[in-house]
């Protein structure tokens, strides 16, 4: 009797065992599971589907970050805007599938002209904004005017398409001294508007912010 007991005992010990080892790789599968979830939904939530880019939410997190560094490590920060000229011809023209490829094939090329530290993202429909740390205003027009000419260079075939081509037109800045994010991007966004009306397929500088106008006055 006793025998059978001491048995029993040891079979139910090994049996408990067993599934606490189940139940811990269980939770040690949903955890990595939960993981990669989160890892994903990250993503998901900082990239534009289209092009592969980060979005513009998450452009301005970094544009965040970037001027804070600069401002505490006193090194430079430039942004380059562009946008696409007559970009609504091409949606006409040849369907927005056409217009989608072109999109996404500046969005490659555009990221092969950078460098690791730099960031491209979409600002909005067929308007990009780059990101280049530590870059100054003779850095970053060079990178606008390598940019500008190799994107007028390709040649974009959509799949089952005709051959196009496109420019841009490219507004370029660099941070001031305490001058925030937005209104480093509201002077570029200003750069390139003139770069529109003075004709588009070109780089316009932006002008001083209106403090340091004030200072030299
Ligand atoms: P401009 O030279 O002044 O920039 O002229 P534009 O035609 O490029 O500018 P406009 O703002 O008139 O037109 C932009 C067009 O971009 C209109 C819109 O339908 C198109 N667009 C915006 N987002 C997307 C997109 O994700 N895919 C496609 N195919 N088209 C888009
Ligand atoms: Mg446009
Ligand atoms: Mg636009």
């Amino acid at each position: 009797m006793a025998k059978t007991e001491l048995g029993y005992n040891l079979l139910s010990n090994r049996t408990e065992t067993d599934e606490i080892d189940a139940m811990r790789n269980e939770l040690a599968r949903l955890l990595s599971r939960l993981t990669n979830q989160n890892t994903e939904l990250e993503r998901l939530a900082t990239t534009d589907g289209l092009t592969g880019l980060v979005n513009r939410r998450s452009l301005f997190d970094h544009l965040e970050q970037e001027v804070y560094r600069t401002q505490r490590y006193g090194t430079a920060l430039s942004v380059v805007m562009f946008d696409i000229d007559h970009f609504k011809r091409i949606n006409d023209n040849w369907g927005h599938a056409a217009g989608d490829w072109v999109l996404r094939k500046i969005a490659r090329e555009t990221h092969q002209l950078l460098r690791k530290t730099d960031k491209a993202g979409r600002y909005g429909g067929e308007e990009f904004v780059v990101l280049l740390p530590e870059a100054d205003l003779r850095e970053a027009l060079l990178l606008a005017h390598r940019l500008s000419q190799r994107i007028s260079d390709t040649v974009i075939t959509p799949e089952h398409g005709t051959p196009i081509s496109v420019t841009v037109s490219v507004g370029v800045a660099t941070l001031a001294p305490n001058e925030s994010g937005e209104a480093l991007i509201y002077r570029a966004d200003q750069a390139l508007y003139r770069a529109k009306q003075e004709g588009r397929n070109r780089v316009e500088t932006a002008i001083a912010p209106a403090d340091s106008n004030r200072q030299e006055a």
